[in-house]
């Protein structure tokens, strides 16, 4: 059984999908979306126009297990199939439905938690699209990444067949192929105590970007006043931004393939650096200066390992 929500008022304006643990294990999503609901039910918050449609808890199996997916990644291979094999399957049409129902889509999520990483939020993006940057750049997060889905289809899988080019298709995915403006919010670690607070925050400055929060609304004051801050900060020093352009994501291949070092997410390598090593020896080493992206210290065979980018900026893409 999955729980959606929408609010509906009578004056026309934005449609927005704010959904939660699509990875089941991913809580701090759902403890926003539950908070917004909550704050609308007792006027805390006030809709001035336009829908919002709240899913708090995408894999409900997953989320009561505290895993990241039972049968399958729900966001990988995210389509309605007509033959249904993985419990996730069965769950791909409520979520294509339900994302179908907006014109901008917040997919809220975190990420595996390792204890001596600094903690920053940011955003995936597709990087091609111009309202897509602009409505990224007003949530409240100062790092983007982007390029996902051609690095993960220039990716060879382990056997050397061909890929299967919709094993990237996520929810942002998805919407994108509908027309549908999307970004996934990565709001810190699994465990992070303010990662709920950024998922939160991520919705109200949605709403008010979108001019959908009534003035009235208590959080209003507080986050759009931060917002003319931040945008203040972020044009007189673009240095701040960090945007990170994917290029690679490398697969763990066998038990025996070790990382180099324990490295953390977004931390910068040089080029011909050693990154990891397969389990012949065979090295794989950064072919530019760039970064480490989400590292899984304890990957499972076969599965996604790291993820290696170069910097860039938002007016090469643009
Ligand atoms: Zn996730």
């Amino acid at each position: 059984m999955i729980k959606t929500i929408s609010y509906e008022t009578i004056h026309e304006g934005h449609s927005l999908c704010v959904m939660g643990a699509v990875h089941g294990n991913e809580k701090c999503g759902t403890i926003a979306i539950n908070k917004i609901i909550q704050e609308l039910e007792n006027g805390d918050i006030k809709l001035k126009k336009g829908s919002l449609h709240l899913m708090p808890i995408a894999n409900p199996k997953a989320y009561q297990e505290n895993v990241r997916f039972i049968e399958r990644n729900l966001n990988r291979h995210l389509y309605k199939k007509v033959i249904k094999k993985d419990y996730e399957d069965y769950l791909d049409p409520i979520i294509c439905d339900f994302i179908d129902k907006g014109d901008f889509l917040l997919d809220l999520h975190s990420y595996a938690s390792q204890t001596d990483t600094k903690e920053e939020a940011f955003i995936f993006i597709s990087g091609n699209d111009k309202k897509e940057i602009d409505y990224a750049q007003n949530i409240g997060v100062k790092n983007f990444i982007y390029g996902w889905q051609q690095a993960f289809n220039n990716a060879e899988n382990n056997e050397g067949n061909e890929k299967d080019n919709r094993e990237s298709q996520g929810t942002t995915e998805y919407a994108r192929l509908q027309n549908i403006t999307a970004v996934t919010l990565e709001c810190g670690q699994h465990l992070s105590l303010t990662a709920p607070h950024k998922a939160y925050e991520a919705i109200v400055k949605s709403l008010i970007y979108f001019d959908m929060l009534d003035e009235s609304s208590s959080v209003y004051a507080q986050f759009s006043y931060e917002n003319l801050i931040q945008n203040n900060i972020h044009s007189q020093n673009e240095n701040n931004v960090l945007c990170i352009h994917m290029q690679n994501v490398f697969y763990k291949e066998n038990e025996g393939d070790k990382l180099s070092k324990p490295w953390k997410h977004f931390e910068a390598v040089a080029k011909n650096q050693i990154l990891a090593y397969r389990y012949d020896g065979l090295e794989i080493k950064a072919k530019e200066n760039g970064y480490i992206l989400l590292p899984k210290l304890n990957a499972d065979n076969g599965g996604e390992w790291f993820y290696f980018g170069i910097q860039d900026s938002f007016e090469s893409i643009q």
